[in-house]
């Protein structure tokens, strides 16, 4: 079998005299997904099981300030400047990360499954903001889809 890419038809793998079958190239698989994002409700992140961002629609990057080369690969406390995500350690890592409701139901969620509709989360931006931020987290086969519901100054 030969697989090519079904969007750019760039080979995968295989030679070409054997019968085609079809996948998709890590390069239109960056590009596709934020077009898939882009169809959902609301803004709307792609994680991966670490919290790193994979993707977000246009929405999501308006929210947070960044566009897809500033936010793949980025932890979620770097995407939403988090200020303790400055800290040593990073995102996750800090003492100050010990009970992070953003954190812990992306990670619940990509664990069991489970999704949270509402998670309510006090958010110290490095600009010295105090965020009241709401997401809610959904399991899908890629990682987690994270929606931002609101994000109030408090
Ligand atoms: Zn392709």
């Amino acid at each position: 079998m030969q697989r090519v890419c079904a969007w750019c038809r760039k080979v995968l793998s295989g030679a070409p005299e054997q019968p085609q079958t079809h996948g998709v190239c890590p390069d239109c698989r960056a590009n596709l997904i934020p077009v898939f994002l882009d169809t959902l409700d609301g803004p709307v992140l792609l994680l991966a099981s670490d919290g790193r961002a994979l993707s977000a629609n246009e929405q999501a990057r308006k929210a947070v300030g960044k566009d897809l080369p500033e936010l793949r690969e980025k932890l979620l406390g770097d995407v939403f400047d988090c200020l303790n995500a400055a800290m040593p350690g990073g995102c996750g890592n800090t003492p100050r990360c010990h009970g992070c409701a953003l954190r812990e139901s992306v990670r619940d969620t990509f664990r069991t499954g489970a999704e949270h509709l509402e998670v309510h989360s006090l958010l110290k931006k490095k600009t010295g903001e105090n965020i009241h931020l709401t997401v809610a987290t959904r399991r899908v086969k890629e990682g987690v889809l994270l929606t931002i519901k609101g994000q109030d100054r408090l």
